[in-house]
């Protein structure tokens, strides 16, 4: 790994392909002049995640005014973390709800986990902005993708690693209908239309059926929040 000069016009955004994450790429290149992407294998279900982030960006570069601000990919292997945390994510569970009212679809602790690692590897490339899809309107609710905890996160990798980061998180209290509506401002119908066809959020790995909403098997919880949201949006 090579480092570069550390400077607060460069971000990196954690990116696993899906709408929300190809939404922040989108938003951070608009923003900043120097920008890297960084994915997590922690054993997904499915590798289609990990060719729907390669597209994305891809497309993005291709298409995008800004696209020839995006640098580098990283994918780290975190699949020990996976072991751990084995839920109906990464092993072939139904998709329940436990005692807290979350789903079995929470990983305990992985965007705390994401955030160690992308904020080892943007002090390495010179990165202070992390930025994360996110989202406290998620019917999920989990707990590490509230901005509570991400301040307190924020705060434990600045004394931590004696940097001034910042978490990003440009999602954190739209919709996922106001999303699209980000990315409609962000990159026109021409984004959105990306977004669409190459984004990829379904927890099955589905890509068969090509939704208005884009490829998904359209009744696990993340297709139905996609889909939801899309109609929600077009519907305006
Ligand atoms: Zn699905």
């Amino acid at each position: 790994m090579t480092s570069a000069p550390t400077s607060s016009d460069a971000a990196l955004v954690l990116f696993s392909g899906g709408q929300d994450s190809a939404t922040c790429l989108a938003w951070a290149l608009r923003r900043y002049g120097r920008v890297e992407t960084v994915g997590f294998d922690y054993g997904q279900r499915h590798a289609v995640e990990m060719q729907a982030r390669q597209v994305v960006r891809d497309e993005m570069a291709r298409t995008l005014p800004e696209g020839r601000r995006l640098g580098l990919d990283h994918v780290i292997d975190i699949r020990g973390f996976g072991s751990i945390a084995d839920t109906a994510m990464t092993s072939e569970r139904a998709i329940e709800v436990d005692e807290r009212g979350l789903p079995t679809t929470f990983v305990p602790g992985r965007n705390l986990v994401f955030l160690i690692y992308a904020a080892a590897l943007a002090d390495r490339r010179g990165m202070l902005n992390l930025v994360g899809g996110m989202c406290e309107t998620d019917f999920s609710g989990y707990p590490d993708c509230r901005r509570e905890t991400l301040d307190a996160q924020q705060q434990a990798l600045r004394l931590g690693l004696a940097r001034d980061f910042v978490i990003e998180t440009p999602l954190m209290q739209l919709t996922k209908a106001e999303t699209w509506t980000l990315a409609r401002q962000l990159g026109g119908q021409a984004l959105v239309d990306l977004i669409l066809e190459h984004s990829h959020t379904c927890y099955l790995g589905e890509r068969g059926e090509r939704h208005a909403w884009g490829y998904g098997c359209g009744t696990c919880p993340a297709c139905q929040l996609r889909a939801r949201g899309y109609a929600e949006w077009a519907a305006q």
